[in-house]
């Protein structure tokens, strides 16, 4: 027997659930890729994701997902031989940094802890310690979705500027953006990344790219450049250059829609969903930890992401666990990957998100928790509704 039916559940951290306008959004024929309403779409989503990274500077579409993304900022950027220094705190900041090494980067890892965020302070030392400003970039994630943790960009951004070095700083907001506050420009980020797929709400395939003044000073010299990805073969007045080819209409069209539901909700409120939504899910943890099984991979509870949580299991498969949920109850838990494989399952909270879902996510763990006869301290779910009945108001 089970109690699954209709639509399963996607509570994994990529690609997230796309809201019903985004998916009716794209059942429509292809526009003419030379017409006037096709630069309009174009111009009006490059202005959008501007004001998402909050920059003044310049955003760029490609037709990839994070990792073309990742590889699109690179290439523009560095040289054969730069330095990359890496910001680690669980699995996709290193990941970038394999990229470049692959591209012909020397990198380096600032060591980080997969229970922990990023240092600001040990950033600065490090800088400091580089007085020939070897070091031309430094990457950095807002969210890490494998460890759920949470770096302070800001905090980082100012250590940075402390020092004087004169590396770009860049910044993985695949995780984060539209889900909770990023500023680019106030913070001190030269170049910011994101995807469609995650808090966007868009299908997977497309790859966001914002650079300031001083990532495009950089650009100029840079020769790791190659066509596709490169950001002055964007530029200039031909709309047909700005995909580097043919556009991804509907891909556009989608996240038109998606952005278009961000504005009418308003991004703030957006900010505080997420952060409600979190925190109810974080109350549940709490609970069900007290069965000594369960817990959070990060330590410092201000150092927990808004869009996923990594709980740690002592002792106990959670692919049993995340089996359950799929095959009884519909509902698809993230897995643990890297370092807390096999030793970890996923809730992400992020993007098209709401109470029904999360509460249904959480009340569908427990179910499994008691099925599958894992100990786990009792009213998980009750806590969560508790918070947010207290919290969301009348
Ligand atoms: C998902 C993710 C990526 C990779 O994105 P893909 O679209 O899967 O290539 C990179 N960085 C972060 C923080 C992510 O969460």
């Amino acid at each position: 027997m089970t109690v699954r039916a209709g639509r399963e559940f996607l509570a994994i951290p990529g690609p997230t659930t796309m809201p019903d306008e985004v998916l009716q959004a794209m059942h429509r024929p292809a526009l003419d890729i030379y017409s006037s309403q096709m630069v309009e779409l174009t111009e009006s989503l490059l202005a959008d994701l501007s004001k998402l990274f909050a920059t003044k500077g310049k955003s760029y579409i490609y037709i990839a997902n994070g990792h073309g993304a990742w590889e699109a900022t690179l290439s523009n950027v560095l040289s054969r031989g730069d330095k990359l220094l890496v910001l680690e705190s669980g699995r996709f900041a290193i990941g970038w940094g394999q990229a470049a090494a692959a591209m012909g980067a020397e990198v380096e890892v600032l060591k980080g802890d997969w229970r922990r965020a990023v240092r600001a302070d040990e950033v600065e030392a490090r800088l400091r310690q580089d007085k020939d400003h070897t070091i031309k970039a430094i990457v950095a994630v807002q969210v890490d979705t494998a460890s759920g943790a949470y770096n302070d960009i800001e905090a980082i951004g100012k250590a940075i500027k402390s020092t004087g070095h004169p590396a770009l700083f860049m910044v993985d907001t695949v995780a984060s953006l539209g889900c909770m506050p990023f500023e680019m420009d106030k913070w001190g980020v030269d170049v910011a990344m994101s995807g469609s797929q995650k808090g966007l709400m868009t299908p997977p395939g497309l790859g966001f790219v914002a650079a300031n003044g001083r990532a495009w000073e950089v650009h100029k010299k840079a020769n790791l450049r190659t066509p596709y990805w490169d950001w002055t073969e964007r530029e200039g007045s031909e709309h047909y250059r700005k995909y580097a080819g043919t556009a991804p209409v509907h891909l556009l069209f989608a996240l038109r829609k998606a952005i278009d539901m961000l504005q009418t909700e308003g991004l703030e409120n957006a900010f505080e969903r997420h952060r409600l939504l979190a925190e109810a899910v974080r109350r549940a943890v709490a609970v069900w930890s007290e069965g000594q099984v369960l817990g959070f991979n990060i330590a410092e509870a201000n150092e927990r992401s808004n869009t996923v949580t990594t709980v740690t299991m002592n002792g106990h498969d959670p692919a049993a666990l995340q089996r359950y949920c799929k095959e009884k109850c519909g509902v698809v838990l993230g897995t643990g990957i890297g370092e807390l494989s096999g030793q970890a399952f996923r809730i992400a909270h992020m993007g098209h998100v709401n109470a029904p879902m999360i509460l249904g996510t959480l009340g569908v763990v427990e179910v499994g928790l008691t099925a599958l006869g894992i100990p786990h301290g009792r009213g998980g779910t009750e806590a969560a509704i508790e918070y947010l009945g207290e919290n969301v108001g009348a």
